[in-house]
């Protein structure tokens, strides 16, 4: 159902129009839905958003929930439960954008303004709903309640709009189409408690986009986890596939020096996106070897357990630098399989390193006596040590981290450089002692 709304009168039914009127975005949108490229927009509504009080985890969650089915999102809108706002966030994304998901302001209370804003923004007058009426009336009755008045205003609807049950709350949501001759939106208001607006989208939302031939598309995403060399690095070792544009495409992301190559495919279903993905997957692993570790979720910790449970063998740490952080790893990723044979914690006074320098020999030995020790103590067939950290060092490019690595033929250390923002440096340095254990293992089979 799209009705017109090109021939109402009112000074805001016509600032209305003129905004629709403004913005074309395709004249064939509203005849041929399914051929037309969408463009989506999420509207955050709530005062406990725009002034910080709240994260807006809806449009994070909702966005996703587009792309999957191949509607691409280019706006993401935050406003504060305020009437003009709202109505001027409403014109905008009617006029811009072909699917409007909003979340937000649909309560009895006097700050929830949605109903009245899309009213006032669109020209359509708001109407009882006696079937939400009676819905809302028999939640509280269920709950031994007799519904306040005020709620009353939950029933209410934009003429012209079908109601978005919420099985699990007393705010229905709203879905209304609006058109004039050159661009055709729909928009979804939803509450903004996340666990309804997710069931919502869920059970109606989602449904009616794809019935409607607007959601026809499945988009589907791989990543493939990488470490021990920087962005630029590897972008320069895969020129062809960081391309804009290309298809299927290849982001990268960094985080606490974990390289993501993030793979994305389009198709009608799952199965010929992974078919479509095949080839660059294949690409990215010959050109990137073992600087991949592993996919998806994947952390070094759980590559090189899955490593030493393949060969049945096990690992013991000692830290200084890296107070308990791979020993915490270790046992998370080790569920029980016996790989992880645990870890000393030591204070950076219990390594005597009095005036040494990073490079002397001396604290190259200590180190990796210390990955031998820790194999004496805890029994295992490798001993990893990470040496003492100097966060005062952090802006020092000649500072340097000694990382120990015991087996059962010999022990060694490396240095490794150690500067770096002081949030990343410590995992990084946790990070970089699993890899040495990491290309051990692949390396050896
Ligand atoms: P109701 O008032 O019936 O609960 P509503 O549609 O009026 O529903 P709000 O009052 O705006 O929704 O928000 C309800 C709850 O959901 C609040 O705790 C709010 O902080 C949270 N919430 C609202 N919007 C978001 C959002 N975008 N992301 C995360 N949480 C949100
Ligand atoms: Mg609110």
């Amino acid at each position: 159902m799209i009705a017109d709304i090109s021939n109402r009168r009112s000074h805001r039914r016509q600032s209305a129009l003129s905004c629709y009127d403004a913005v074309v975005i395709s004249p064939e949108m509203a005849k041929h839905p399914g051929d037309v490229k969408l463009i989506a927009e999420v509207v955050a509504i709530g005062d406990e958003l725009t002034s910080g009080q709240r994260v807006d985890t809806n449009s994070a969650w909702l966005s996703q929930q587009l792309g999957s089915v191949g509607i691409p999102v280019g706006f993401h809108t935050t406003v504060s439960d305020d009437l003009t706002g709202l109505g001027d966030a409403f014109r905008i994304a009617l006029g811009r954008a072909n699917v409007v998901i909003c979340t937000g302001g649909l309560g009895p209370t006097a700050d929830d303004l949605t109903r009245q804003a899309l009213g006032d923004a669109t020209g359509r007058p708001l109407q009882l709903d006696e079937d939400s009426l009676k819905h809302i009336r028999g939640l509280f009755e269920s709950r031994g309640k007799e519904m306040p008045e005020r709620n009353q205003v939950q029933a209410m609807f934009p003429e012209g709009s079908r109601v978005v049950a919420n099985p699990h709350g007393t705010a229905p949501g709203i879905d209304l189409s609006v058109s004039t001759d050159n661009h055709a939106s729909r928009i979804f208001c939803l509450p903004g408690v996340p666990a309804e607006m997710r069931e919502m989208w869920d059970g109606s939302v989602c449904p009616e986009l794809k019935k409607a031939g607007l959601a026809n598309e499945v988009i589907i995403h791989h990543r493939i986890k990488c470490f021990g060399i920087g962005e630029s690095d590897m972008e320069r070792r895969l020129p062809d596939l960081i391309e804009r544009g290309r298809e299927p495409s290849v982001g990268i992301t960094v985080h606490k020096a974990t390289i993501t190559l993030r793979i994305t495919a389009k198709g009608k279903d799952e199965a010929e996106c992974r078919q479509a993905m095949q080839p660059t997957i294949a690409m990215i692993h010959d050109c990137l070897g073992n600087l991949v570790y592993g996919e998806e979720d994947d952390e070094v910790q759980d590559a090189v357990i899955r490593e030493l449970a393949a060969k049945n063998q096990s690992v013991t740490t000692v830290e200084w630098g890296t107070p308990g952080v791979l020993a915490r790893w270790l046992r998370e990723a080790d569920h029980d399989r016996q790989c992880y044979s645990g870890g000393l914690v030591l204070s950076q006074s219990q390594l005597d390193i009095g005036k040494l320098e990073d490079s002397d020999p001396m604290l190259e030995r200590m180190i990796a006596n210390a990955a031998e020790k820790a194999r004496e103590q805890n029994p295992a067939t490798y001993g990893l040590a990470v040496g003492p950290i100097d966060m005062e060092r952090t802006r020092d490019p000649n500072a340097k981290l000694w990382l120990g690595m015991a087996s059962p033929e010999k022990s060694t250390a490396v240095a490794v450089r150690f500067a770096g923002h002081p949030d990343i440096v410590m995992e990084r340095s946790a990070k970089q002692a699993l890899n040495l254990l990491r290309l051990r293992l692949v390396e050896n089979s």
